[in-house]
């Protein structure tokens, strides 16, 4: 009993209400898609409605289409299909080839419209959008009927023929259904089902001058396509009477039923299409894909995993009520992700020498070193040490803070993989900066020599000097900064000025020389970082982070 309760609980509303359609014999199967429309590029919001249909989709053994919502001749571009097509099977949502174009039922749609008028249920109407606006009412005011509500069906079946066939100019007439102009929800109040646009279309050219309002278009492409649950945004919700006569009246077998759930928002960063496109447009990030942003083509380039994303997706769950997500909790689930996964090694971003005055000059050695100590798997490699390194700025002070456990003159310290040493003294250049530190070593402290006598507190990361591989790395924080406010007091976004900061020279271990575009480490201490593969494909070495080591972040208790 203990069992069957905790699954229940553990089921959100979208999955109890299929549940109860099943049980109820409303449908025998479930069938869900994912309808994008191309005119622009996924995010994170995306990601999550896309894992939500495909999740429930494989859960209950049914099926996944992805549909492209392209019924909007003016703003959709085929540039925006491929890129759509890549982000979700990327994510893992395999729509094999279960891949449809909404603007191929336009025939349909236009029978069903006929259907609507000869049934009495639609009109043509030739007041203008003004008039049309005015005559809705308000939310306190019944709309009123349109002068030409009252047109006989054989004289609007011949003006619906008559607009298909390009004899009115745009914006002439329109086709609107004949529901309740006093209906309290306004989209009841005789809302269009089609208007007038003399525009070619991507996929069905000059066919049509005709195009179908979002209302009436969606409902009948998730009816021709049998889905059962059409899951949407709350923003839907007041839509839902408009989806349900819709369907009741164009006469489906198997009416499909939609399903509100409220849009994923992050905190700190930009979602929403229109304001990323703004942001693109503007040249304040490079392209749709800059892993600033969190369109899904960013965060691949970023080097987020669709494991990452399917992990934070899980997390966050499913609500009815609209709220934000911490950026952090993303933050959490590709460190989870990754700390198992990869191998990590030594980088330093901002250098100074460590000259180790004991070890004799012009030797290197090769030490074994594992690539990550909570996984064995992932084996060891060869890592060259000799008498002059890089370390951490930081790594050394000259006169130390309190409780300042890494290297200062008498101090002793573990550097990974290798010895021990004590610096000794250091060297600055003319503005009293530390340029070289010099320290000796004690051959005896060999990391895996079984070494017992005496014990250091701090260890340091560090990188020998002539091998070392010298890369650039971006750092990157939020484009926003919300505890300033998003918006500055124009409107504009309020921009972080510190989201990217470019480090031209780090130096790194000789073996991430072997890199390509899209492999992640973790470099000790400073996070996990990515060969950016946009870079690595125009030839330049690049290793962005994706994100810090530490954070405070814990994962909300459901
Ligand atoms: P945006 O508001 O970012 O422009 P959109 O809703 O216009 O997005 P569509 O291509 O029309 O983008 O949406 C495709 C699907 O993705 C829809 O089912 C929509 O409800 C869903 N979706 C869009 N944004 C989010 C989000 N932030 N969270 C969850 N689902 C979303
Ligand atoms: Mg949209």
């Amino acid at each position: 009993m203990t069992e069957t309760r905790t699954i229940a609980e553990s089921r959100n509303f979208i999955e109890e209400a299929i549940d109860k359609d099943l049980i109820d014999g409303v449908y025998d199967h479930v069938a869900t898609r994912f309808p994008p429309e191309p005119n622009g590029y996924l995010h994170i919001g995306h990601a999550k409605s896309i894992l939500l249909n495909y999740g429930l989709a494989k859960a209950y053994h049914g099926t996944f289409n992805l549909r492209f919502d392209d019924t909007n001749p003016t703003k959709e571009k085929s540039e925006f299909v491929e890129a759509i097509k890549a982000d979700v099977e990327w994510l893992g949502a395999d729509f094999e080839d279960r891949l449809y174009l909404a603007s191929d039922y336009f025939d349909i749609m236009y029978e069903k419209a006929v259907l609507l008028i000869k049934k009495g249920l639609a009109y043509v109407c030739d007041l203008s959008a003004d008039e049309i606006r005015e005559y809705r009412g308000t939310l306190t005011e019944p709309g009123r009927n349109s002068p030409y509500r009252t047109r006989s069906v054989e004289e609007n079946l011949k003006l619906f023929e008559e607009m298909k066939n390009g004899v009115y100019a745009d914006g002439s007439k329109v086709l609107r259904a004949k529901i309740d102009m006093a209906s309290p929800n306004i989209n009841m109040r005789d809302p269009i089902l089609y208007r007038i646009a003399h525009l070619s279309h991507q996929n069905t050219g000059d066919k049509w001058c005709l195009y179908p309002m979002y209302d009436f278009a969606h409902p009948i492409e998730d009816a021709v396509e049998g889905i059962t649950h059409s899951i949407c945004t709350l923003e839907f919700e007041d839509h839902r009477p408009l989806y349900d006569w819709v369907v009741k009246n164009t006469e489906w077998p198997m009416p499909p039923r939609q399903i509100e759930f409220a849009k994923l928002y992050l905190t700190n960063v930009v979602t929403g299409k229109r304001y990323i496109k703004r942001l693109v447009d503007q040249g304040i990030v490079d392209g749709w894909d800059d892993p600033r942003l969190v369109t899904i083509a960013a965060l691949r380039r970023r080097g987020f995993t669709p494991e990452s994303i399917q992990l934070f997706v899980e997390t966050v769950g499913v609500s009815k009520a609209n709220s934000s997500v911490d950026y952090a909790q993303l933050e959490y689930c590709i460190r989870e992700d990754l700390k198992l996964k990869r191998p990590r090694m030594m980088a330093i971003l901002d250098p100074i020498k460590l000259v180790i005055d004991n070890y004799p000059e012009g030797q290197i050695e090769y030490l074994d070193a594992e690539n990550n100590l909570e996984n064995p798997e992932l084996g060891s490699r060869s890592l060259p040490f000799g008498r002059e390194l890089y370390i951490e700025r930081d790594d050394f002070m000259e006169e130390p803070i309190p409780k300042y456990k890494r290297l200062y003159p008498g101090n002793e310290v573990r550097l990974m993989h290798a010895y021990f040493v004590r610096a000794v003294s250091c060297e600055k250049d003319a503005d009293g900066n530390v340029t070289v530190v010099h320290a000796t070593y004690d051959p005896e402290t060999k990391a895996g020599s079984g070494f017992t006598g005496r014990k250091v507190k701090g260890t340091i990361h560090w990188v020998e000097a002539t091998s070392a591989y010298h890369a650039e790395v971006r750092l990157y924080e939020n484009l926003i900064d919300e505890s300033k406010g998003v918006y500055n007091e124009d409107g504009s976004l309020n921009l972080n000025p510190n989201s990217l900061t470019i480090v031209p020279d780090a130096v790194m271990e000789p073996a991430l020389k072997e890199a390509k575009g899209g492999d992640s480490f973790q470099f000790v201490r400073n996070g996990f970082f990515c060969k950016d593969p946009k870079f690595a494909a125009e030839g330049r070495a690049v290793f962005g982070r994706i994100v810090t080591l530490k954070s405070s972040f814990k994962l909300p208790q459901k």
